[in-house]
């Protein structure tokens, strides 16, 4: 029970809803005015402007995200116990997720959709990779790396963390090793029974993008043999698991990263499908533009660009983005032929970004049948209560 002193945050009139409902953000201007004077890290109280109980959180004056929720029960502290609880339950998902021979790395632990707002911990076999984007759980550093440690024992802890984050939560930090061995650099990790190199320190997000894991094994189901082309490939994720799963005859990857191709090239080789995959560096939208003109055309086109749209404000940029992408890349798809396109950005909704390929379909001429609509894999589960943090499209579509 958090002591009579706590510091308290009473909200506006008619702004308790969202929190009732275990919305975990509590933005300044939800806020009407706070009694004591809580340091970035405490915990507050959260009342409605009567003084019902709402929630336990975690204070932080230098993020918008004023107050960060982590209890709706007055006699649960966001203490050890708490912590631990919520790690546990976090680990026991994913050990039952995932025949561990096949898959040797997954998202342990995903922020909201774990009741850990701020704390990002992916599994990279015997090896944690820690991502903190809030201060407030950051203030509990070493706790959460003692109850990682106590729960999962891994070989080493590493931290990562991400741009940006001294701006939105005035957290100061640096990457590296703070429990434990070094990772092998780069790291084997297995993926679908493939194996993957990862560079887990200098790699894109924590080395691979673990989200699209089952995406990739979905999309090479319908390759059959057929000829693949994979844009923004990055460590070739998606186009290696097309040659060895889906036996294609033959892969493109495309990305304009000189490091992500020398990491993807060797993937290809650790797989044994060196010979049936071709890597090239160029922007995807000059290839795209080019292979349209001489009149390529392949079975299966994948489609995974960066994230378009960072905020609310960049969305119709990305959606004009996102259209003119898949106007290019639908037609290299041979008729008949599957196209996979993705959307990480977790502003642009699943509608829009359907609707993106209604555009497509209309000013091509050409139907577009989608076959699966899919999202992150579920070690990336989606909290219903905090919505924002589903943020991944995957739709296998036929393109007639
Ligand atoms: N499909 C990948 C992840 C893609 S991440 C996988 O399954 O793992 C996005 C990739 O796009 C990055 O590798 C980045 O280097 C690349 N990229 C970003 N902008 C690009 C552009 N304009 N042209 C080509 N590649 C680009």
């Amino acid at each position: 029970m958090p002591s009579d002193a706590a510091p308290v945050v009473y909200l506006r009139k008619r702004r308790a809803q969202p929190f009732l409902n275990r919305h975990p953000w509590v933005f300044a201007g939800a806020i009407q005015r706070i009694d004591g004077e809580p340091a970035d890290g405490d915990e507050v109280i959260v009342r409605s402007d009567d003084g019902h109980f709402v929630a336990l959180g975690l204070f932080n004056a230098q993020s918008n995200i004023r107050v960060r929720l982590y209890s709706w029960h007055e006699d649960q502290p966001i203490d050890e116990s708490l912590l631990r609880q919520r790690i546990d339950d976090a680990v026991t998902l994913r050990d039952g997720l995932f025949d561990t021979e096949q898959n040797s790395a997954c998202r342990l632990i995903f922020s909201e959709a774990d009741g850990l707002s701020g704390l990002t911990v992916d599994r990279y076999s015997d090896w944690l990779l820690v991502q903190l984007t809030s201060l407030a759980l950051a203030t509990r550093s070493d706790l959460l790396f003692d109850l990682l440690e106590e729960r999962c024992q891994p070989r080493g802890i590493w931290l990562r963390t991400e741009k940006g984050i001294r701006k939105l939560e005035g957290l100061e930090q640096s990457d590296g090793l703070i429990r434990g061995e070094e990772p092998p650099r780069p790291l084997h990790m297995r993926e679908n029974g493939l194996m993957f190199l990862v560079d887990v320190a200098e790699g894109q997000k924590t080395g691979s993008y673990l989200d699209q894991r089952d995406n990739r094994r979905a999309a090479a189901a319908y390759v059959r043999g057929g000829q693949v082309l994979d844009l923004f490939c990055y460590a070739g994720g998606f186009g290696i698991t097309a040659a060895k799963l889906g036996n294609a005859q033959s892969v493109v990857c495309v990305d304009s990263s000189e490091p992500a191709l020398e990491t993807a090239r060797q993937n290809a080789a650790e797989n044994g499908v060196g010979d049936r995959v071709e890597f090239v560096r160029s922007d995807v939208f000059r290839f795209l533009e080019a292979a349209v003109e001489n009149d390529q055309q392949f079975d299966t086109v994948i489609l995974d660009p960066p994230k378009l749209a960072r905020h609310q404000k960049g969305v119709d940029s990305a959606l004009r983005g996102y259209r003119s992408l898949n106007e290019l890349a639908a037609q290299v798809v041979r008729p008949g032929g599957t196209l996979v396109t993705c959307s990480c950005s977790g502003q642009v909704g699943r509608a829009e970004f359907q609707a993106v390929l209604a555009r497509v379909s209309t000013t091509l001429d050409r139907p577009i049948q989608i076959l699966e609509v899919r999202g992150h894999a579920p070690d990336h589960p989606v909290s219903p209560n905090c919505p924002e943090n589903e943020y991944l499209k995957c739709l296998i579509c036929r393109i007639v």
